[in-house]
């Protein structure tokens, strides 16, 4: 029979797409656009790891690598975990993927089966619903507010644990909201999981962006019992600006390890294999770009925090990593604005578009219809003239 799936039929596109596809229109069109809308650093891929990539082309390392990846890079993994978080693995306990998405999609699939319940806060990162689902499994959303760092708090997680639990997912440093968990809190979160036996999916892809000295907590550190039943995901993504290149990598448990490749073994194969050299560079390598790239975006983060100081009926929670902040807008909600009927988080979002030609994305799509969220892997240039226009549309 012609007709789709499903699971076809039923997948949602990015909710951030509409606007993304608007803003890029105006663009073409030739009008002159603020953008805060990128999920991804503006800076060029670190010239040392191109090169590795041009390299590994010329040396005609083109072809199938091993599904989970090349072992060079998995020792490279295990020796970076071992460095940073103090967690040791083993390199079958280390999978490569095709971005750190692919990653968290093969980990669903390797352990979801029909009806399990996945839990995770709001406001989230869109993909977390549609990956679950697309799993088979349930999400289980729990509303996190400003006053508690849009974190989970474990008494939140323990009134939604059923004997449907499957995992629950802590993203820290967060897209889209910036913060982090402090130590205590994972702590508490670790101790419930070993208690009632559901995994931990710990999205760290934004672990090397912190700011204001923080160190980054690892939730699998605390002990081995967390540790053999956390996944860890990472990715060169967003700490080498290398988003195109599409390598992410997780260490877990060893059975699920075998299941994710197993399942990569009939989709995708091996992630590329001239990104994967590319990787293994980047992470083994000098981490001096890191640095400089976690340099300037602590500035245009006080930057544009100090912008927003300046504009009434915003508030916001610093963000204490990552590039994005999420403030609240809604006390301009139930405004009417050169004729623009402002209702949430889309209405604000399009205003901002057609009025004054800046682009954010609606926090709807993140589970937050107060908020909107503003990446600031943007030049201080244009978080100016960005937060001028925002002020004189709401401000006057
Ligand atoms: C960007 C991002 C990812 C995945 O990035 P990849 O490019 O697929 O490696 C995962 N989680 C969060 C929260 C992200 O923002």
């Amino acid at each position: 029979m012609l007709s789709l799936s499903e699971r076809g039929k039923q997948v949602a596109a990015s909710s951030t797409l509409a606007i993304t596809a608007k803003i890029n229109q105006m663009v073409a069109d030739g009008l002159d656009v603020i953008k805060f809308g990128a999920g991804e650093p503006d800076f060029d891929t670190p010239e040392h790891i191109k090169e590795a990539g041009i390299d590994s082309i010329q040396a005609g390392f083109t072809k199938y690598t091993a599904v989970a990846g090349i072992i060079e890079l998995k020792n490279a993994i295990v020796t970076k975990f071992g460095n940073d978080n103090n967690l040791r693995y083993k390199p079958s306990e280390v999978i490569v993927n095709c971005g750190a998405k692919h990653t968290i999609y093969n980990i669903l699939q390797a352990i979801c089966n029909p009806g399990d319940e996945v839990i995770f806060a709001a406001p989230y990162w869109v993909s977390y619903i549609e990956i679950v689902k697309l799993a088979g499994g349930i999400p289980i959303i729990v509303e996190t507010i400003a006053n508690q760092n849009f974190c989970l708090t474990v008494d939140q997680i323990a009134t939604e644990v059923t004997d449907k639990t499957k995992a629950v997912i802590i993203n820290s440093p967060s897209n889209p909201t910036g913060t982090i968990y402090d130590s205590e809190a994972l702590r508490e979160i670790a101790d419930l999981a070993v208690d009632k036996r559901f995994y931990i999916i710990s999205d760290e892809i934004y672990e090397s962006l912190l700011y204001d000295g923080y160190q980054h907590c690892s939730i699998a550190t605390f002990n081995n019992d967390i540790k053999a039943i956390t996944f860890v995901v990472n990715g060169v993504s967003k700490a080498y600006s290398m988003t195109g290149w599409r390598i992410g990598y997780a260490a877990g448990p060893e059975d699920a390890i075998s299941a994710m490749s197993r399942i990569q073994s009939h989709s995708t194969s091996n992630p590329t294999s001239i990104a994967q050299k590319a990787a293994l560079t980047a992470i083994s390598g000098s981490q001096e770009a890191v640095e400089s790239m976690r340099v300037a975006f602590e500035k245009r983060r006080d930057l544009i925090c100090e912008r927003f100081d300046g504009i009434d009926g915003v508030t916001y929670v610093k963000p204490q990593g990552a590039f994005y902040i999420f403030p609240d807008f809604s006390d301009h909600y139930s405004r009417t604005i050169d004729g623009f009927q402002i209702k949430g988080s889309q209405d604000l979002a399009n205003f901002l578009l057609e009025c004054v030609k800046v682009g954010v994305v609606p926090g709807v799509g993140f589970g937050a219809d107060k908020n909107m969220r503003l990446s600031f892997a943007t030049s201080e240039v244009e978080i100016n003239r960005g937060l001028d226009r925002i002020k004189k549309a709401l401000n006057g």
